[in-house]
């Protein structure tokens, strides 16, 4: 294991586990529904099993999914007020989650999206080790979250996201972490993502931080997931 690509959606994508094994590339699969996180169950990457915002299901299904399954984090999880305005029931769900999460002992990875800051205010409720997946919050709002202790996964797109660059920036690369989210947020824009491009990720954080990360990342992510 050279790499890990912390968060992406395997299932949207064509089988290349031996592709990756050989560039020495693991990958945590995130699941994001019932039906989604059985396929993840029935992969053969890493498992995260959550539940979306906005995805609908049972609480008592995905909880027996995640209890039964031993999975290395809970998520993907969060807030999402972009496509929606169901604010009330969007906190209870992911409120369970963390609850769940916290139970279990499991690291969460956590989605927002205009709701940076009700996510962050919600997590402090909670003991739990937190991956902030493609955060694109304040710069106020980072510092608190690093002040706690999170971690921040980076995805493909920092190749072009000044805002993405920003967040590497801010963080400690004692906090980083690197993903996909395949088969989104890819290096070229349009262009379908996968965890092949990690190195890239992983060559630009480098570049910003001004040493070499490769070792660094491959550490912390060992140390939340592993
Ligand atoms: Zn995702």
């Amino acid at each position: 294991m050279k790499f890990v690509d912390v968060h992406a959606h395997m299932y949207l994508l064509p089988e290349m586990k031996k592709e990756l094994d050989a560039k020495g590339i693991a990958v945590i699969n995130c699941g994001t529904n019932p039906v989604t996180n059985q396929e993840v169950i029935d992969s053969s990457y890493f498992k995260s099993l959550g539940w979306w915002p906005l995805e609908k299901g049972f609480f008592d299904v995905v909880r027996k999914q995640v209890v039964e399954n031993n999975p290395v984090a809970v998520g993907e999880i969060g807030l999402d007020f972009y496509w929606s305005e169901t604010k009330k029931k969007q906190v209870v769900q992911f409120k369970k989650m963390l609850g769940l999460a916290q139970e279990l002992g499991k690291p969460v990875i956590v989605h927002s999206r205009r709701a940076e800051k009700d996510v962050v205010e919600i997590l402090e409720g909670y003991d739990l080790r937190v991956v902030m997946h493609a955060f694109t919050g304040k710069n106020s709002l980072v510092g608190e979250c690093v002040e706690r202790g999170y971690f921040f996964s980076i995805p493909g797109i920092v190749v072009r996201s000044e805002q993405s660059q920003k967040i590497v920036e801010l963080v400690p690369v004692e906090q980083l972490l690197t993903e996909s989210d395949s088969p989104y947020l890819g290096p070229v824009k349009g262009e379908r993502n996968s965890p092949l491009s990690i190195p890239q990720v992983v060559e630009k954080i480098s570049k910003i931080k001004g040493e070499f990360c490769e070792k660094k990342l491959l550490g912390n992510a060992k140390s939340i997931f592993f």
